[in-house]
């Protein structure tokens, strides 16, 4: 049908309220009316849902409206029926949530003519009943909303999906839209593939959110660097996603204990608290959600300002949708991912035990993942490429490779081996396998395929494959290099890239950064990572004092505080008694036993050193986090013998010994006279506890074992060792 944009705004205006169209609506809607498929690439919050809605209510007919989620098709259809003002049932939804009586309205409705617009999941639109009662309806077209869920390599696969094309020929041919926010090439020629809508107009918005900013940080000390993150954003709402809800739960808990007002939200929940935490992150009570996936689906918030990955995300898209929910409304978006590669190596593990088709699609998806966390190239460029667009400046300021840039080099040499030895594999093999044959790193694989006698094999074996890749990424973002849609990740030659290799000209290159595994998950249980990174003078000082206060006291110097609790102190530059006690090994009751003369010291060196405490960036710890000390503890204050409790945590006796220990290093005063009392006789328990009061000179057992000779097992000096740390260092 024909109508002008004049007509088109005014109804625009009188259903919606709206003034003017956003990006290509207006286009998509005419196109639509002129009886034309159309394929709607547009970003989340871009404004899809108006594209069928819009021309729903003015054609003639019923439009059919394919939708996954439930929970969402009712929001919808809500949300149109309060646009509307005159409710008179024009939208209206088909799925298995509607009992008898709500069905036999629908179908009345749809007879009558009266529905416009009819939301159906695509599980009720394979039922032979509705099948035959929506043939007899006139069908205005059909809306394929979230069309990615068509394709495996769209980030919500739905097998049911598949089969639309086939139930609309039986329904009733009709112009089809259909309408995602995942673009990337693969997905979209799967769709169009799918719904045989090969000609039908691809209408793509630009998926830059140029407000946003990138960064990726390795995953080193997170807590204290999220938790100083949110300090010096005060006020400021922001989302932390987590891939596991046992994560989200210590999360949200470790920022609570540190004064942040945070919340978890994930599907563990019952929809009660879900919703009551919601609410709090939409009215400000709480400044931030920490949250798996499963928050943040048609919630709207505009003015999040920062997106924290706490785990990288599996997929690009993923990632593109999680932190597409920061600066909504145009402003500041802060989009921090923490990124290290054993939580890759995780969440491979994750995927085994699926079918592997689903695992080789899952694993390309993740490559994508670590190829952006480790890229020193424009993480906008990055990302924009993966979607199929194209980001033509050379610096976005605005993301964090952009604002700190790396060394360039020139790449010319290494381009030409990369793009020559696609050309030899006859462009038959991904990324990984081709940056092997550079390294000259020899494989089955490689073997079976005679790679190995190529003579670009090991032709850059003084770089890792890791470099290798790299440059194969920058080829693909230069399009020299493509990916092949059919096989998902075989590298093919462009005409670009085969000029390239006829004639090369300089080209800059970036290599890509290095993340190291350093593991830094033990904050939490109060065991701060010691051992360097710390004030020299100021340790020095420390051990001076602990030297000056052994002696006056008479006690070994390791009794007051050992090693690292000092370095720790020279890192953390406690002022307070409260301070203190953050510190590795440090409890309640050696910091007031002989916290008070470390703390003058240590406040007095700041003050004349001038020094900038990291206070903001001290992190509480989620006290005895681990169930097993808390068991321990109760358990030994109830006097239980240590074999039986050993025995209810699975533990070997020196796995339980370990524990005890660390309970004690920390402060935690424990009693455990009456066990010694049966475990070892009198005379040598003093002689264990005479050793370490007068002669040790450090808290090693090897030095007491050889000081005390043969007639003492290991065991019994590590008993007596317990009682004396917790008696003379608490
Ligand atoms: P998408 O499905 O693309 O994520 P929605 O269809 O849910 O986006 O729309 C996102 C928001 O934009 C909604 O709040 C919607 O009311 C609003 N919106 C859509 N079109 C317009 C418009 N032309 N003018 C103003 N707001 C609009
Ligand atoms: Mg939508
Ligand atoms: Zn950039």
């Amino acid at each position: 049908m024909e109508i002008t944009s004049e007509e088109l705004h005014s109804r625009l205006k009188k259903y919606f309220g709206f003034d003017s169209f956003k990006g290509d609506q207006e286009a998509i809607i005419q196109n639509l009316l002129q009886g034309k498929d159309a394929f709607v690439l547009m970003p989340t919050g871009g404004g899809k849902s108006l594209c069928y809605q819009l021309p729903a209510l003015i054609t003639e007919g019923t439009a059919i409206v394919v939708s996954p989620l439930i929970a969402l098709m009712k929001n919808q259809v809500d949300a149109i029926r309060g646009f509307l003002e005159e409710r008179t049932g024009v939208a209206h939804f088909l799925n298995s949530s509607l009992n008898k009586q709500q069905l036999i309205e629908v179908k009345e409705a749809l007879l009558s003519g009266k529905t416009k617009l009819l939301y159906v999941a695509p599980e009720s639109l394979t039922k032979d009943d509705n099948i035959q009662l929506l043939k007899q309806v006139k069908i205005s077209f059909y809306a394929i909303d979230e069309a990615h869920c068509i394709s495996e390599w769209g980030h919500d696969f739905r097998p049911e999906y598949r089969r639309i094309q086939v139930l609309i020929q039986e329904i009733g041919k009709a112009p089809i839209v259909a309408l995602t926010a995942t673009a990337t090439p693969k997905v979209q020629s799967d769709i169009q593939k799918n719904l045989g809508m090969m000609d039908a107009i691809v209408f793509k918005s630009s998926f830059n959110r140029s407000n946003l900013y990138y960064e990726v940080r390795p995953k080193q000390n997170i807590d204290k660097e999220i938790i100083k993150f949110i300090k010096t954003h005060p006020g400021k709402s922001g989302i932390i996603y987590c891939l596991s809800r046992k994560k989200v739960e210590e999360v949200a808990e470790l920022l609570s204990v540190n004064d942040i007002r945070a919340l978890p939200y994930h599907a563990g929940l019952d929809s009660a608290t879900r919703s009551d935490n919601q609410d709090k992150f939409l009215m400000e009570e709480v400044e931030v959600i920490v949250a798996t996936i499963a928050f943040g689906m048609g919630i709207d918030k505009p003015d999040v300002r920062y997106v924290i990955h706490y785990d990288i995300p599996k997929s690009l898209e993923g990632y593109y949708q999680e932190t597409g929910r920061a600066g909504r409304d145009g402003g500041e978006g802060q989009c921090i991912t923490f990124y290290r590669y054993k939580d890759i190596q995780k969440l491979e593990k994750f995927m085994q035990g699926k079918p592997v088709s689903e695992q080789e699609i899952g694993k390309q998806l993740l490559l994508e993942t670590v190829a952006y966390a480790e890229t020193n190239v424009c993480r906008r460029k990055v990302l924009l490429h993966y979607f199929g667009e194209e980001f033509l400046e050379p610096n976005c300021h605005n993301c964090d490779n952009c604002l700190y840039p790396k060394k360039q080099f020139d790449g010319q040499e290494q381009l030409c081996i990369v793009l020559e030895t696609v050309e030899a594999v006859k462009e038959q093999f991904k990324a990984e396998h081709v940056a092997n044959i550079i390294s000259g790193l020899s494989n089955s694989i490689i073997k079976s395929y005679n790679h190995h006698l190529l003579d670009l094999f090991g032709i850059g074996k003084d770089k890792s494959p890791h470099f290798w890749t790299a440059i194969i990424r920058q080829a693909l973002i230069h399009k020299m290099l493509d990916k092949n849609i059919e096989n998902y990740g075989l590298l093919i030659l462009t005409d670009k890239g085969r000029e390239f290799i006829l004639e090369p000209e300089p080209m800059m290159l970036m290599e890509d950064r290095e993340f190291t595994d350093e593991d830094d998950d033990s904050i939490i249980g109060g065991a701060l990572k010691g051992g360097g990174g710390g004030d020299e003078e100021l340790l020095a000082m420390l051990k001076d004092l602990r030297r000056d206060i052994a002696k006056k006291l008479k006690l070994p110097a390791f009794v007051i505080f050992q090693d690292p609790s000092l370095e720790d102190m020279s890192i953390q530059y406690p002022i307070t008694l409260n301070e203190l006690k953050n510190c590795q090994g440090v409890g309640e009751g050696k910091a007031k036993k002989y916290g008070k003369e470390f703390l003058s010291l240590i406040a007095k060196y700041v003050e004349e050193n001038e020094i900038e405490r990291p206070q903001d960036m001290v992190v509480k710890s989620v006290i005895n986090k681990s169930g097993n000390k808390v068991y321990i503890i109760q358990s030994i204050d109830r006097q239980l013998q240590f074999e039986d409790i050993a025995e209810a945590k699975g533990m070997q006796m020196d796995e339980l010994l370990n524990e005890i220990e660390a309970i004690t290093n920390s402060g935690t005063r424990l009693n455990i006279d009456y066990y010694l009392e049966q475990a070892l006789d009198e005379d040598k328990l003093e002689e264990i506890f005479d050793y370490f009061r007068n002669e040790a000179t450090s808290e090693s057992i090897e030095e007491a074992l050889e000081a005390l000779g043969s007639d003492f097992t290991e065991e019994e000096v590590r008993l007596v060792r317990i009682k004396f740390l917790a008696e003379l260092g608490n």
